[in-house]
């Protein structure tokens, strides 16, 4: 079936507009998550390859790319959006076979990728400098610059989102790209480099360089030229990527793991909330940076609200991805053995409610969604990102209880808080420790308008909305001594 879908070499990376095979010609093997056969090759680029890439990054800026304006920069970014409107189906099969999310789940991340190079394309002339009130000999101004060539290290749950996210945000501000798709799922990087070269993306303004995080990532991150490594991955490779990085001095976001708890007071409209404290943490198998692996539950509507979770739980079903069930399966062996590991840990924990397995294809990396039960929240498994689809439920008295809790773990990605209350809202909205904070919802549909990023482990700087612009770029101030002028 994938042969059919693809519209662009597979085992090439894309250097200076040009679709090349690696130096070495080597070759990485992907394998379909459904069921664990061979889904396709891709390229392992070496460093001369990210060499190469970085050389023809830093020429487009002085050349075709660096010249064009911010309206001719947003056209094109437009046009990319038409162009992944138009691939669309194929687009949603490829990820759901490469990545293994349900098809329904590719689809909205397509979805996302258009509206991202449209938001980008939009703004990407009304993104502006300042005026500074100085003294009156003085006229002070700050020109918005781009940064030069900027990484893109991206993980294999949500490619396209996190493409859009971060590529076209930096592309807008005219900064020229090398993009380092994960070695476990890289296809619709894949697809985006050609649509870039469809939609007259200049030569070099993309770079494409998929392979092994320790040779090409690496290779990149500590590269003397790159400008700016966005980063989004886990905590431990975050931390090789800053200190790679340290060493030329070169500025990093880091857009890591979480453990992101839901919160529901007594005086919540369980209705509304029931559907999202379950998908915001089961959504892609649980394999999300923002999942709300922990539902915190005031114990006055902990029965109810633990019985209700639990009869959609029974309802659950995972299956391969293309038949879109609730779940597909899990990207891996190597994820598998990580959550079987944890399962290992769980004797201990009420086991409360279970999905069900529909189709075990011999070879796929299937787990059944689990909901756990603990009043102990510092249980590892209330503690540490599992990433995979597993919740643990912890009951609490009070507002000043739920707070202590929720902030306990060492991350601080997102939260959301679900009561009626006004002014709860507003206090549990301060003092939660969450670079996104939702108030009776879970992830606000996606919301690519909103600024998005971690505290403390889960990392620092922003992605999303317009706040990505700034990251993506720097102030220059100029002072210009003109006098007061006494003719
Ligand atoms: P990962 O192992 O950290 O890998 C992320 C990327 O880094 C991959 O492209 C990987 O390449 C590359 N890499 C690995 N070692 C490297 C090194 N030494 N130098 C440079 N690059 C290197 O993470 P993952 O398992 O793919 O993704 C899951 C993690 O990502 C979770 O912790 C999740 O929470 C986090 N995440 C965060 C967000 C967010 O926005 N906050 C979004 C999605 C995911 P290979 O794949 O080739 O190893």
């Amino acid at each position: 079936m994938i042969k059919e879908l693809l519209w662009f070499p597979t085992n090439k990376c894309l250097i200076d507009g040009e679709w090349r095979f690696p130096e070495a010609k080597a070759e990485i093997t992907l394998v379909n998550p459904s069921d664990g056969k061979f889904l396709s090759c891709i390229a392992r680029c070496s460093k001369n390859d990210v060499g190469s890439a970085v050389s023809s990054a830093h020429e487009s800026l002085t050349g075709s790319w660096g010249k064009k304006t911010a309206l001719e920069r947003g056209r094109i970014l437009i046009a990319m959006s038409k162009l992944v409107k138009k691939y669309s189906e194929k687009l949603a099969y490829i990820e759901a076979l490469d990545v293994g999310k349900p098809l329904s789940q590719a689809k909205n991340d397509v979805v996302a990728l258009i509206r991202y190079l449209e938001f980008y394309g939009g703004a990407a002339d009304k993104i502006h400098g300042l005026t500074i009130p100085f003294h009156n000999d003085y006229t002070v101004y700050g020109l918005r610059e781009r940064l030069g060539v900027t990484a893109h290290i991206i993980p294999w749950n949500y490619p396209m989102q996190i493409i859009g996210r971060s590529v076209s945000a930096s592309l807008a501000i005219g900064n020229a790209c090398i993009l380092k798709p994960s070695e476990e799922a890289c296809l619709t990087a894949l697809a985006f480099g050609e649509i870039a070269n469809e939609a007259g993306l200049p030569n070099g303004a993309l770079n494409i360089i998929p392979g092994f995080g320790l040779e090409a990532g690496q290779s990149l991150t500590s590269n003397k030229k790159i400008n700016h490594i966005s980063f989004t991955g886990s905590v431990k490779t975050g931390i090789l990527v800053q200190t790679s990085a340290a060493q030329n001095i070169v500025s990093t976001t880091l857009e890591l793991g979480g453990k992101s708890p839901q919160i529901v007071f007594d005086d919540a409209d369980l209705e509304r909330a029931i559907p999202f404290l379950i998908n915001g943490g089961l959504q892609n198998s649980g394999q999300t940076c923002s999942a709300s692996s922990r539902i915190l539950i005031q114990k006055n509507a902990y029965k109810i609200v633990v019985e209700k979770m639990r009869d959609v739980y029974k309802t659950l079903r995972v299956a391969p991805a293309i038949e879109d069930f609730e779940l597909g399966p899990l990207i891996s062996q190597r994820q598998m053995d990580i959550i079987t590991s944890y399962l290992n840990k769980s004797a201990d924990l009420k086991l409360s409610a279970e999905g069900s397995v529909m189709k075990n294809p011999s070879g796929g990396f299937y787990v059944s969604p689990k909901l756990f039960e603990t009043e102990n929240y510092m249980h590892s498994i209330a503690q540490e990102e599992i990433f995979g689809p597993i919740q643990i439920v912890i009951p609490f008295d009070d507002e000043k209880e739920a707070i202590k809790i929720a902030n306990a773990t060492e991350y601080g990605l997102v939260a959301s808080v679900w009561t009626e209350n006004g002014s709860r809202q507003l206090r549990m909205a301060k003092a939660l420790k969450a670079g996104q904070v939702f108030v009776n919802n879970y992830g606000a549909g996606g919301g690519i308008e909103l600024p998005f990023g971690g505290v403390e482990k889960s990392g620092n700087g922003r992605e999303k909305g317009f706040e990505s612009l700034y990251g993506f770029s720097q102030l220059k101030t100029v002072a210009t001594f003109h006098g007061e002028g006494n003719e």
